[in-house]
């Protein structure tokens, strides 16, 4: 590192510890996306600031010297990046850090930022997932209170008309007793009111827990397709995770990319390549049952989760899908002129091969990204290569 940026650190000052924590140092990580979310800002190298602990164990020597190792330029990104690491203050990416370093592979910008939008994915799927989870425990428990409010109304409406009616059976009854009376009636009007509200009261709970199921279904389906969206799709890879593991069956995870899609898009019009992708949407989704599910990644990019079936049974019954397709002619009904041949390749890979869930996903795309550097339209088994690819990735 150069003198000059050493001294814009401060890195020359005779100073053991960084200095005492001032508020911009929260932005600075949430700029990162590693700590609390402030997004916006951008500060100069001297604006670092650390928590008082932290600026006790923590010198600026080791931060240029984590710099220097990995030909990182001095940028607020990098210095927190380097900071991060060094105070492990977060595990996740502390754990990708040593993975990369491992691998031999560069820490770049683009590598950081693309482990930042993974974490936000994510996040957002479980915020999400949780206050659906909450709501929906808020209005059952309003409904059940309902309905037993409603319950306790009525046994107390039938018990108090018994009364009143054997009140009028006294035969001589005092003008004491027949004002009692009255005022039963007028309880009773009271609570014939409370029921019918109570009733009202039902009928908006279950209208609201309908349009809450409504809200739940379309946060997790992809609008074209009608398959459900990556959201959705990690939470099922969630529980089918744990439910694989605690069953002692085979997990399979498969990539699927449609092949030159974008010429498709480029040849055809964007509407037309909507409608390729529905096709190949549908007919993915026909292999899907209760064990295999099938999910829009993103984009021209499917996945599909297998529970109890070996790699090579998940291969199979995925590449009966492919060839079906590799066999099409489709036509471009707008236009009469055929697509050419619509294909996909993939990858698969068995989850507990690795060490968690998007480790084995990682290593599905490494396999899918040699199905296309073989010549597409195939599907492969991941192996020690892409293991390799995405312990790097
Ligand atoms: P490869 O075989 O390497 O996968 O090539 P490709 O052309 O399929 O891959 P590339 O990533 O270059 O292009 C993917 C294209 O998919 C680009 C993007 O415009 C298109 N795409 C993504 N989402 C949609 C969509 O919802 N509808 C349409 N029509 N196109 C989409
Ligand atoms: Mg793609
Ligand atoms: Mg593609």
């Amino acid at each position: 590192m150069s003198a000059a940026l050493r001294r814009s650190a401060g890195m020359d000052m005779d100073i053991p510890a960084l200095p005492a924590p001032r508020p911009a140092w929260p932005r600075l990580l949430g700029w990162l996306g590693f700590g609390l979310p402030q997004p916006s800002g951008d500060f100069a190298p001297t604006e670092l600031v650390l928590s008082a602990a932290n600026a006790k164990q923590l010198y600026l020597g080791e931060i240029g010297r984590f710099l220097d190792t990995h030909g990182l330029d001095l940028t607020t990104a990098t210095l927190t990046v380097a900071w991060t690491y060094l105070s492990r203050s977060d595990e996740d990416l502390v754990l990708a850090l040593d993975r990369r370093i491992k691998s031999g592979r560069m820490i770049t910008l683009e590598w950081l930022s693309d482990i930042r939008e993974r974490r936000d994915v994510s996040d957002e799927a479980a915020e999400l997932r949780d206050l659906m989870q909450r709501l929906e425990t808020s209005v059952e428990e309003f409904g059940k209170s309902t309905r037993e409010a409603h319950g306790a109304a009525s046994d107390y409406h039938s018990a108090l008309s018994g009364h009143l009616g054997e009140l009028e059976q006294v035969a001589k009854a005092s003008a004491v007793i027949t004002e009692m009376a009255q005022i039963g009636k007028a309880m009773l009007r009271r609570t014939h009111e409370v029921e019918r509200q109570m009733l009202r009261s039902s009928a908006q709970t279950r209208a609201f827990k309908r349009r809450l199921d409504e809200a739940r279904r379309c946060s997790e389906e992809d609008h074209l397709t009608g398959l459900p969206n990556r959201r959705a799709f990690e939470a099922v890879f969630d529980s089918e995770y744990r439910a694989a593991r605690e069953a002692r069956e085979q997990l399979c995870v498969v990539f699927c990319d449609i092949d030159y899609f974008k010429r498709i898009n480029d040849d055809h019009g964007h509407e037309a390549g909507d409608r390729v992708l529905r096709l190949v949407a549908e007919m993915l989704a026909a292999v899907s049952d209760d064990r295999c599910h099938v999910a829009r990644h993103g984009g021209e990019e499917f996945v599909v989760l297998l529970r109890g079936q070996s790699p090579q049974q998940a291969l199979d019954r995925l590449d009966k899908v492919r060839s079906e397709l590799a066999q099409r002619r489709l036509v471009n009904r707008a236009t009469d002129t055929p697509f050419g041949q619509v294909t996909f390749s993939a990858g698969v890979a068995e989850v507990f091969d690795y060490a968690d869930p998007r480790s084995a996903l990682q290593a599905a795309d490494a396999a899918l990204y040699r199905a296309k550097q073989e010549g597409r339209n195939r599907i492969l088994l991941a192996g020690a290569q892409d293991t390799e690819r995405a312990i790097a990735a």
